[in-house]
């Protein structure tokens, strides 16, 4: 599998595209926000004669949103995410505002939706895609872990070095750490972490470093 990334609109979002062999392809987090961008992914993708079997979300918020529906539209595709983030798409415009983006803006809600739950898996080409229910950063996160290559894309529940933040919608740290430790840490020390921003990492490296995660919650806090 070949993951090529992109790091798109003011907010840094890390868009993935994976490809194998087949010519097969899956995006993840399409968040284009500028036009050069969406023409650097759309030729990506004609260039090497892709054909994109799915579009899916590590999560619902906005900046992880604006390459969406142009790719919905143009491929036929639903976007796939898990259902708890649906109350995200209601006050988009509200999150804009609070990140300082001018408005009036397009509608980023998706126009084509689909449910992804823990255990679905995500199948293109040769390849499979585990999906992980990762709640915390927000309710519906999910992060995909493709088991062969052992590569995961965790989204912004885990970070290199750091985590995703907990004082949006919904979030919850004690949630999102139980999910790091519980899913994430229990995947090989040698899994490579593709975050929806920031650097790649490994697992290892972040049982070792990671301070928010190691932090033992029964100590300070004072
Ligand atoms: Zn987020
Ligand atoms: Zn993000």
């Amino acid at each position: 599998m070949k993951v090529k990334t992109f790091e798109f609109n003011p907010l840094g979002v890390n868009t993935y595209l994976l490809s194998d062999e087949t010519k097969e392809c899956v995006v993840i987090d399409a968040a284009f926000f500028y036009a050069d961008e969406q023409e650097l992914l759309l030729n990506y993708i004609l260039d090497h004669d892709f054909v994109v079997r799915h579009l899916i979300n590590t999560h619902l918020h906005f900046d992880h949103l604006f390459g969406v529906n142009p790719l919905v539209n143009r491929f036929g595709l639903p976007l796939r995410y898990h259902p708890d983030d649906q109350f995200l798409l209601e006050d988009i415009p509200a999150q804009m505002r609070m990140f300082g983006f001018p408005s009036p803006h397009p509608d980023y809600r998706p126009v084509k939706g689909e449910e992804l739950q823990e255990g679905d898996l995500v199948r293109f080409g040769n390849q499979i895609l585990h999906v992980l229910h990762l709640p915390g950063h927000s309710p519906g996160s999910v992060a995909f872990y493709e088991a062969e290559a052992n590569i995961l894309f965790s989204g912004d529940a885990l970070f290199h070095s750091g985590i995703g933040r907990t004082d949006l919608p919904r979030g919850s740290y004690e949630t999102l750490i139980g999910s790091i430790r519980n899913k994430l840490y229990s995947l090989p020390d040698e899994t490579i972490v593709y975050p929806g921003h920031g650097p790649s990492t490994t697992i290892g490296q972040e049982k070792r470093n990671n301070p928010f995660v190691n932090m033992n919650p029964s100590e300070g806090n004072d």
